[in-house]
């Protein structure tokens, strides 16, 4: 039982995460400033096509390099910015950033590939969305198509009634949906199915240990014929393990990420990375795997 003492130090302590949020969200980069300089910064994982050997995509991932506590990753922030109105502020900040490093990519000849960016609930269903997503393609003139907006299985259903008008408004920019960690939400699969979307991310619990359990594997299977059901495509999450990348490859599921191949890179190593993709041709050159 929670006493009313220890009640009061968490209350203290959410209203400090807060306050310091607020805080990290003041340190805009100055203008001209690259993106490293603030506290809230994107860092980038790699998605590739096994059969392939390419980079099919990144996506962006949030952290706080906070002053005293170093790096810290999302799940300590996100869920209490999400309480907030601090959350639209975060994944705005994300999409600036993305947008701006997209540019920069491109003007330096870099090949560039597709960024997927979470958007809590909140964030996919806030009035200024449209305005600010449509502001930032026409300053850094970035095609929708380059961008993928991923929202969770359970927090796309929690009020489909006005996710779907959103989703349908999205997707006339180019940008493309994804449904992200699949398998873990209410799986009202006919709810699902009442707006479109392009891509299925199987959440990692579904992908690790698949070649050693049949209880993974038929779920997985599950997964696999529902993404075939609605002419999605399927990425799966959370690789870290030949024996089931191998698996997965042998059903034909060979687009994934995960630390198998890569954590999630600084834009820095990001540049890197895609320099040695332009060394070789295109961003559709082979990649030798792994050695991203
Ligand atoms: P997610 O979107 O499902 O992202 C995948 C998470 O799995 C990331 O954790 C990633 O670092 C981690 N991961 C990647 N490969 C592996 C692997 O092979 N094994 C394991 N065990 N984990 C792996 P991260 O970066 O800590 O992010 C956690 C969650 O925070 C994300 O889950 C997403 O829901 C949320 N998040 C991250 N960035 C943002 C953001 O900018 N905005 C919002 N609203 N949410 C965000
Ligand atoms: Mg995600
Ligand atoms: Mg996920
Ligand atoms: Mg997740």
């Amino acid at each position: 039982r929670t006493t009313v003492k220890e009640y009061g130090f968490e209350l203290l302590a959410r209203s400090h995460m807060v306050f310091e949020l607020q805080g990290a969200l003041d340190t805009a980069p100055a203008a001209g400033a690259t993106a490293q300089h603030g506290e809230l910064v994107a860092h980038y994982q790699p998605q590739v096509d096994y059969a392939q050997g390419r980079l099919i995509g990144m996506e962006a991932l949030v952290r706080w390099r906070h002053p005293s506590r170093g790096l810290v990753a999302p799940g300590s922030f996100i869920p209490l910015a999400e309480s907030t109105d601090k959350i639209y502020d975060i994944d705005l900040r994300v999409l600036t950033q993305v947008c701006r490093d997209m540019r920069s990519w491109l003007d330096a000849g870099l090949p560039v590939v597709p960024v997927s960016l979470n958007f809590s609930r909140r964030s996919l269903l806030h009035a200024d969305l449209l305005g600010d997503l449509k502001r930032l393609l026409h300053t850094y003139r970035i095609r929708g198509e380059l961008l993928e907006f991923e929202v969770t299985e359970s927090q796309l259903l929690e009020t489909l009634e006005l996710v779907s008008p959103r989703v349908a408004q999205l997707r006339a920019l180019g940008v493309r949906i994804a449904v992200d960690d699949f398998g873990t939400g209410y799986s009202n699969l006919d709810a699902i199915n009442s707006f479109p979307f392009d891509r299925l991310k199987v959440d990692r619990q579904f992908v690790h240990g698949v070649a050693g359990s049949e209880r993974v594997a038929g779920l997985f299977r599950l997964i696999q014929g529902i993404a075939e059901l609605f002419s999605a495509e399927l990425l799966c999450e959370g690789l870290e393990h030949e024996a089931d990348l191998a698996w997965l490859a042998e059903r034909g599921a060979t687009r994934v990420q995960g630390w198998y191949f890569s954590a999630a890179r600084t834009s820095e190593e990001i540049v890197a990375i895609l320099a040695a993709l332009r060394a070789r041709g295109s961003g559709a050159a082979p990649l030798t795997i792994p050695e991203l």
